[in-house]
């Protein structure tokens, strides 16, 4: 790689999968099948909007079938181009190997800005989108399910669900045609908060090791950890509000659009979010310094660096002055494949982005499952549950009475154990379990291999060797 040219969003994608792929011993050509996207459809579709046929243009990329459907969000920003939705296509593959979500990889983007738009001209923009997808099987519950990425979410999926239902009104499974929707439209309990949750598990899991801490030059646990968080949307602020409000770590800065927060004794996060949507921005937030050069502050002091927007914000240009031991990739593609280059061999940890962001489609994967079995989770056992552990508690209790024990349960443990799991704490334990597992099959390959010198290529090699092993599984 040449020193001087920042690689592009999907050449870093590229470069790092030959990275890994050159100490795999893969049958010749089935490298090349993996790494290149299968297809790309563009579409220009017209909708009129305030008196004029307004033309937009959207994609749908598939980069992989060997597990189908195919899975991947659909993200809304004007600067959306075929290149970029190959390039999140293509991670979504990997991330779902790693996460043994049983899918392909797809992505699919509108150039659009979507604060420009009344919700009604949203709506009829979406559906006409969506509209060319389903006819041409782009969205389908069994081939293609797209699910929320940037400047999408919830409104939109049900939108998205509604038009494949009108355009499929006896497909019994219409609603697992789209994941991310609103709960009265077929949506699972914590799917919104489910990326940054997965962050908080991710980071959890990796303090769990000493080992893993060392390498970042770390010690002790979460809290009291100075974290920066690069974007407040959805993931960032979920991942943010987490980690402040349940391990104890300390939110020191915040990089939004129009500036910088920064305040060393940690920002209220709720706080933060509240101003934005009141204000439109942190500019003015009363409790920290705000600065208008917002950059700069990814290069200030902290332990963890959690880049939570968009790609390529850590290049070959800032990377030198990056400060946190620890990066946590939240968004997709925040770092270059030549910042990547350069962090490594400063030591700087990094947790990629296929493991870090994958809680979004791990619980993705649970409301699809949700919506092809037609019921909740834990309708059927919860109560059943209960009884059963009620069954315990009497019983140690009657032996207590009876023999003069004087045992007594503490009040929280009786609560706490009596309860049956909802569909909530379910969609939790399951997305925790994900995070854990997929850490440890990292981390494995990390120590276990000398050619191995960080956590990004060891996630490449695990989700590279899971897809090659299903395409030999078929034959090819
Ligand atoms: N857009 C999210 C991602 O990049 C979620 C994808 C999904 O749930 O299918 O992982």
């Amino acid at each position: 790689m040449q020193k001087t040219a920042e690689p592009s969003f999907r050449q870093s994608v590229d470069l790092m999968f030959n990275r890994a792929v050159a100490l795999m011993d893969l049958p010749a050509g089935l490298e090349e099948k993996i790494r290149v996207c299968n297809a790309t459809y563009t579409v220009r579709f017209g909708v009129r909007l305030r008196g004029r046929v307004q033309t937009f243009t959207g994609y749908r990329s598939v980069h992989s079938e060997h597990m189908e459907p195919v899975k991947g969000g659909i993200r809304y920003a004007p600067e959306v181009n075929q290149d970029e939705v190959e390039a999140l296509a293509a991670l979504m593959t990997y991330k779902c190997a790693l996460v043994e979500a049983p899918f392909g990889g797809s992505k699919g983007g509108l150039c659009i800005d979507p604060r420009e738009w009344e919700e009604h001209e949203l709506e009829q923009i979406t559906r006409r989108f969506a509209y060319e997808l389903i006819k041409r099987d782009l969205i389908h519950p069994a081939q293609n399910v797209p699910a929320p990425d940037m400047g999408t979410g919830e409104r939109e999926m049900a939108w998205i669900s509604d038009q494949y239902n009108r355009m499929n009104t006896a497909d019994i499974n219409s609603r697992a045609c789209v994941t991310g929707k609103p709960i009265n439209a077929g949506g699972i309990q914590g799917r919104v908060e489910a990326t940054g949750r997965g962050v908080q598990y991710a980071l959890r899991e990796f303090f769990r090791h000493p080992e893993d801490m060392a390498a970042a030059g770390l010690t002790g646990s979460l809290d009291g950890k100075r974290i920066i968080v690069q974007g407040l949307g959805n993931v960032g602020y979920h991942a943010a509000l987490f980690l402040s409000e349940e391990d104890g770590a300390r939110i020191t800065g915040i990089v939004e659009r129009d500036g910088a927060l920064h305040n060393p004794d940690g920002l209220n996060v709720r706080a933060v979010r509240d101003w934005i949507v009141r204000h439109g921005g942190v500019s003015d937030y009363p409790d920290a310094t705000h600065s208008v050069d917002g950059a700069a502050l990814l290069e200030t002091e902290c332990d963890i660096l959690i880049p939570a927007a968009l790609e390529g914000v850590i290049t070959m240009e800032n990377a030198p002055r990056i400060k946190a031991p620890l990066i946590i990739e939240a968004a997709n593609g925040p770092v270059t494949a030549g910042a990547d280059e350069i962090l490594r061999a400063r030591g700087t940890v990094i947790i990629p982005d296929m493991y870090a962001n994958a809680g979004g489609v791990t619980v993705s994967y649970f409301e699809w499952v949700k919506n092809l079995s037609h019921i909740r989770f834990g309708r059927m056992q919860r109560r059943q549950e209960e009884a059963r552990h009620e069954l315990i508690v009497h019983e140690l209790e009657r032996l207590s009475a009876d023999r003069g024990l004087g045992w007594e349960l503490s009040p929280g443990f009786k609560e706490k154990y009596l309860r049956g799991a909802d569909e909530l704490e379910l969609v939790r334990s399951g997305l925790d379990d994900t995070m854990r597992s997929a850490y440890q099959s990292m981390r494995e390959v990390w120590h276990g291999r000398d050619d191995v010198e960080d956590l990004r290529t060891a996630a490449y090699l695990v989700s590279i060797g899971k897809v090659a092993a299903s395409y030999r599984a078929k034959g090819l």
